[in-house]
């Protein structure tokens, strides 16, 4: 017997049929004997409807009381899931996130978990009862319900697998596993068995939408066993035990596979940053501070940086990029700072995408960052930003040319799957 949490996420959730068909994967597992906690999103779609509506009621809304609203997605779908569960023959309970309760702080609309309540909740799947219950849900100590944040659920999933000690969490998706790269973009890439976290960690940061980041720093933390793989497997397929899907694990772990391993992992891409450049800062002490001290205060993300050598007139240009939702809000500081700063002209560009290579491999190997910009230099693509870490190159390029230059590299690192 194990113990199990399974998590399905918005597109699974999208009506009764489907509703259905996950409730038949959690039954199938209920009935190896497994002890099963269930971790569902809203219906895909429904939590943007919800905040929509509150934008429209008012757009400067009440953060607490958004949550209010867009937590009622999941308590729609775990309901629902309980009462096909039941219809099935099945033991099914739902635990709403403020009956656990799932403990949060008080950061409305991107909550961080404390701690779960779960000795109601181990004695009712101890008697074989399948829990059902909700994502992105949580309670304040003043007892006002709170949302983890967009994809939140994945949270959810990871925090409460880790809160009953789970043998393993499941996260079921629109995709079977984790691939190489995005296989709309590259029709070869290929499906990885395993990923590490901490790869894991930079890809979700980067653009490949699995999972929530957040989830992944979780899983890392508390040492969850994740799985993620498949919803739409019909009822002949690999059951979950025998691992189809792709498996997050340790650097140890995965050297112990001794699978066949290259030097990238994944490829990702994120069109989702922009670019802004200030011309003719002052090149002198505290310049840079001045514009990265406002920025930081307002909880913005800048995250490549670029100072260009100084010109003769002790004048440098200064690069950076953030999150295109973030634009309007860094320009607009920038713009209050411009006199505190110095600059002559602020220029942003959102047509930018930061193309990403990832793995563990480059930690002991040398010229991976030559080879990525060697291979787009060949298709003449233009670099205008690059930021490293030690298990990540990242470079920033004409968002036109993203498409390219994933698929150049996925062939330049050797991921094409063989046909
Ligand atoms: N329903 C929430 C969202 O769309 C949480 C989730 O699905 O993970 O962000
Ligand atoms: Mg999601």
């Amino acid at each position: 017997m194990a113990r199990i949490v399974m998590k399905f996420g918005g597109t699974s959730m999208a009506g009764t049929e489907r509703i259905r068909r996950v409730a038949q994967l959690v039954k199938r597992q209920a009935e190896r004997g497994d002890e099963v906690a269930v971790v569902v999103s809203a219906m895909a779609g429904d939590t943007d409807r919800l905040v929509n509506f509150c934008r429209e009621a008012n757009a400067l809304y009440d953060p607490a009381e958004y949550d209010v609203v867009v937590a009622a997605g999941e308590q729609i779908t775990s309901g629902l899931l309980a009462i096909t569960l039941q219809a099935l023959g099945c033991n099914a309970r739902s635990w709403l996130g403020w009956q656990m309760p799932i403990h949060t702080d008080d950061a409305h609309a991107k909550a961080r978990i404390g701690s779960i309540d779960t000795d109601e909740l181990l004695a009712s799947m101890g008697t074989g009862c399948i829990a059902v219950i909700p994502g992105f849900q949580g309670l304040t100590d003043n007892n006002r319900v709170t949302t983890l944040g967009r994809g939140g659920s994945d949270t959810s999933a990871v925090a409460v697998a880790a809160a009953v000690k789970a043998d393993r969490c499941d996260i079921y998706t629109d995709v079977d596993g984790v691939y190489t790269t995005d296989p709309r973009i590259v029709a070869r890439a290929r499906k990885l068995k395993a990923v590490t976290y901490e790869e894991m960690l930079e890809l979700a940061s980067v653009g490949s939408k699995v999972l929530q980041t957040r989830s992944v720093g979780l899983a890392m933390k508390e040492g969850v066993r994740v799985q993620v793989l498949s919803s739409f497997i019909d009822e002949n397929a690999p059951d979950a035990d025998s691992i189809p899907g792709t498996m997050i694990v340790t650097d140890e772990e995965l050297e112990n596979a001794q699978v066949e391993r290259q030097l990238i992992t994944g490829i990702a891409a994120d069109k989702n940053e922009a670019k802004i450049t200030l011309t003719r800062v002052p090149d002198r002490p505290g310049a840079v501070a001045h514009i990265f001290a406002p920025l930081a205060d307002a909880n913005i993300n800048v995250d490549m940086i670029i100072q260009n050598v100084g010109r003769d007139k002790g004048e440098t240009d200064v690069t950076f990029t953030c999150p295109q939702a973030d634009l309007a809000r860094c320009t607009d500081i920038l713009e209050n700072q411009r006199d505190a700063i110095g600059y002559n002209r602020l220029i942003p560009d959102t047509k930018v995408a930061k193309i990403s290579v990832v793995g563990v491999g480059m930690k002991s190997h040398a010229g991976v960052a030559s080879t990525m910009f060697s291979s787009l230099a060949d298709r003449k693509i233009n670099i205008q930003a690059i930021s490293t870490s030690e298990i990540k190159v990242s470079v920033l390029i004409d968002e036109d040319e993203t498409e390219l230059a994933v698929r150049v590299l996925h062939t330049a690192y050797g991921l094409d799957a063989d046909r």
